[in-house]
């Protein structure tokens, strides 16, 4: 069966108000991204050259697809969006060839915004290659290098890859030129948290007096995927007793699932 190796949006929709927490990082992917798509001629002027790439490190889940979304949304660009690990597990033997496809894409769209998730699949350090399997992923991150060292900086594609594992990453991919700009995406604090929160339950229909700063309080260690998923449960809560208002109590017994839905798939929390 033909599986699409690439996910192609026109324009995405994401704008930078339904990002909740991240004001530094968003400043910061807009002046290293946005800028010089929007304004070639500054950087000219100056006589600096604008990082082609850049990597936003940080857990599933913080928003980081959502940045490189936005950005695209902003400058009116064309979002690529490739996974690493699909690389490795669907597309084997082929990495090399959609890579350079990507890329040829990108200039003939331009301007674009090449999004690589999961990066690290593609992009780890390693120790030897013996299979042919990891002499694979070798060749596709050698073609991502050359793609990356052969366009100009102020040419208008911008790369922007993303992982939470920095610390496996093959030193080369960070070296001046290509992902040489790298922006960590944290988890949301008390503050971030409510602002997630508010942005997801602008949509809904919801009591009154819903009290948000608990809500944030009850959320420590949440990241804005989970809030999602808690704002998503408490709707279905009040669906379930046909009641056409989410209450609190609808919330904090979401809170509550999603704990436990954590609790199987991160057992130990260092
Ligand atoms: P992954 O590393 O798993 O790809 P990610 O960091 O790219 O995760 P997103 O895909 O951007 O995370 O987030 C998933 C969903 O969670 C978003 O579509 C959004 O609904 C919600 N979300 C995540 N972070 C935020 C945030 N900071 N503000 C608002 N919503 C968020």
């Amino acid at each position: 069966p033909y599986v699409k190796a690439m996910e192609v949006i026109e324009r995405p929709n994401v704008k930078y108000k339904d990002i909740g927490g991240l004001s530094k990082q968003i400043q910061e992917v807009r002046e290293t991204v946005e800028l010089p798509l929007k304004k070639p001629e500054l950087f000219k002027k100056i006589g600096i050259e604008p990082p082609k790439g850049i990597l936003l490190y940080g857990s599933p889940g913080t928003g980081k697809t959502m940045l490189a979304k936005a950005v695209a949304s902003e400058t009116n660009a064309t979002f690529i969006r490739v996974v690493g690990s699909e690389f490795v597990q669907k597309f084997i033997g082929e990495g090399a060839r959609i890579v350079r496809e990507v890329f040829e894409l990108a200039k003939r769209k331009a301007p674009a915004i090449i999004f690589i998730d999961e990066i690290d699949a593609i992009a780890a350090r390693r120790i030897d290659i013996g299979t042919s399997g990891e002499r694979e992923v070798q060749r596709t991150m050698m073609q991502l290098l050359a793609e990356m060292d052969g366009f100009d900086p102020l040419d208008n594609v911008k790369v922007i890859a993303a992982t939470n594992r920095i610390d496996i990453l093959d030193p080369a991919i960070l070296r001046p030129g290509r992902f040489d700009r790298i922006i960590e995406v944290p988890l949301p604090d008390k503050q971030g948290r409510i602002e997630i929160f508010k942005i997801h339950i602008k949509k809904m229909n919801v009591e009154k007096n819903l009290d948000i700063r608990k809500l944030s309080e009850l959320t420590e260690g949440f990241v804005g995927a989970d809030i999602k998923a808690v704002c998503v449960e408490a709707g279905y809560n009040a669906i379930r007793e046909e009641r056409d208002l989410v209450t609190m109590e609808d919330f904090i017994k979401a809170i509550e699932k999603i704990k436990g839905r954590k609790k199987e798939v991160e057992p130990e929390v260092p």
